[in-house]
């Protein structure tokens, strides 16, 4: 079984993991608020967010993160790649 059909998105609104609006808006916020709810509930989270990890740019909710916060964690895991390549030299 393909793991995307245990992703409990699949039973919502799919708008609901694409936020529409200015980033910090009141209604964007609750609606990324709403979608990450899911998320937390769903089965294949790590799965989602690996997905939206390694296709890069990947718009809306993805393993319960926003784009905003994939972004830092790439910047992160480079700064980190980067670190360990400079001690290893
Ligand atoms: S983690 Fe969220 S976006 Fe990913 S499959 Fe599950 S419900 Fe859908």
């Amino acid at each position: 079984m393909d793991w995307r059909e245990l992703a409990l998105c699949r039973r919502e609104d799919p708008d609901l993991f694409f936020p529409i609006g200015a980033i910090n808006s009141g209604l964007v916020l609750i609606q990324t608020d709403e979608a990450k709810a899911v998320c937390r509930r769903c089965t294949v989270t790590e799965r989602c967010l690996a997905l939206a990890l390694s296709a890069e740019p990947v718009e809306g909710i993805w393993g319960g993160t926003s784009e905003g916060e994939r972004r830092a964690m790439r910047r992160c895991v480079s700064r980190e790649s980067r670190n360990a390549t400079e001690n290893a030299a």
